[in-house]
């Protein structure tokens, strides 16, 4: 059993040090989380009812509580407030509102310039775009590989925006890592372990959507393959679930929201595009998303579908996508959150932020 080692607010530095230094001499692992009025200290490791003894006896510590589920990091209970990240400038998680928008996949040079474009001038902050596509069958379109990289960095070095692509294979970790600044980890490859060391030995933000048929704690413990490598900067993403509805792509788990927020500490964005899988059902999805809190969307847009080689008919419109960025911005603001628009200051929050991880 894991535990978690709560400092007192009156805690010194010296007082933290030395209950790290038990903790590593009892042969467990250290991993230290900054509240705002005081530390919290995850021990992970196999120990006995003496060691919790032992730890809670130390100079300034208030109490050590046992962690019962099967996540640690990624729990609330070691990590209070939420976590915000801060990617190229832009903060991601808490009160803040952030839309991923673009191309389902890089088709070519004019295409992602012309949408990265038009989702920037509405609003988005973060552009997306696939290079490597799962697709189900191996006859369909799988991207443009290296050269769609290529031009995503092109992409974001002349919009100013930051990106995020799937990463498929641990073997590309590298690559992408050059030339994005988020993973996305696909709902297929939600559960793929060595894809999940791989991301967490960087120190790039990974984008964690939730598999077809995964339960809450297994995205969870997904997120926790991740954070057990040392990279904190982990985002969580509800995309639809496989159900008996056939009028939709996927079944939107709207309550993965709430729940995720009041297990995790990590931020919670939803995919509408994936789960209606229809234009037209696109937006009622992103507000109800919205409306339950989510620290943002990601969402498809094209500005000619008919060609499109991937997800065309779940692609919003240039003229519907602007809409539904204002759209975003008032259901957003009655939950007290604010839409960050990349390159504005509009991202000020109305709550107060605190907390942060510790490297
Ligand atoms: C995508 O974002 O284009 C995608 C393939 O999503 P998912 O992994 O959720 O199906
Ligand atoms: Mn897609």
């Amino acid at each position: 059993m894991d535990v978690i080692v709560v400092m007192r607010s009156t805690a010194t530095e010296a007082d933290i040090d030395h209950v790290i230094g038990r903790i590593t001499e009892l042969g467990l692992t250290p991993n230290i989380s900054k509240a705002e009025f005081r530390t919290l200290i995850g021990a992970v490791g196999q120990k006995s009812p003496e060691t919790i003894q032992q730890l809670d006896q130390l100079r300034g510590v208030d109490r050590v509580i046992a962690v019962t589920q099967p996540y640690k990091l990624a729990s609330r209970e070691f990590h209070e407030s939420d976590t915000i990240l801060d990617i190229k400038g832009i903060r991601v998680g808490g009160p803040h509102v952030n839309i991923i928008a673009g191309p389902c996949a890089i088709e070519g040079r004019e295409m992602l310039f012309e949408i990265g474009r038009l989702v920037k001038d509405a609003g988005a902050s973060i552009l997306r775009g696939g290079a490597f596509k799962p697709r189900s069958s191996p006859y369909a379109y799988q991207g443009m590989g290296k050269e769609g990289l290529e031009l995503l960095k092109q992409a974001s070095d002349e919009l100013d925006m930051p990106t995020i692509t799937e990463v498929t294979d641990p073997r590309d970790v590298e690559i992408v890592a050059e030339y994005a600044d988020i993973f996305q980890i696909g709902a297929r490859n939600m559960q793929n372990f060595n894809l999940l060391l791989e991301v967490g030995k960087t120190d790039k933000p990974v984008f964690i959507k939730r598999g077809l048929a995964a339960s809450i704690t297994e995205l969870l413990m997904s997120a926790e393959y991740v954070l057990s490598q040392g990279n904190h900067r982990v985002i969580l993403c509800e995309r639809g679930m496989r159900t008996f509805n056939e009028e939709t792509r996927f079944t939107l788990d709207v309550s993965a929201v709430p729940v995720v927020q009041e297990r995790s500490h990590l931020p919670v964005f939803v995919d509408p595009s994936h789960a209606a899988g229809k234009r037209d059902l696109v937006p009622a999805l992103a507000l109800a998303a919205i409306a339950a809190g989510a620290a943002g969307l990601i969402i498809e847009v094209h500005s000619c579908p008919d060609k499109a080689m991937c997800d065309g008919p779940q692609a919003v419109l240039p003229a519907r996508f602007t809409r539904l960025m204002e759209q975003i911005k008032q259901v957003a603001e009655i939950v007290d959150h604010r839409v960050t628009r990349w390159g504005t200051a509009a991202a000020q929050p109305r709550r107060a932020e605190s907390g942060g991880w510790m490297s």
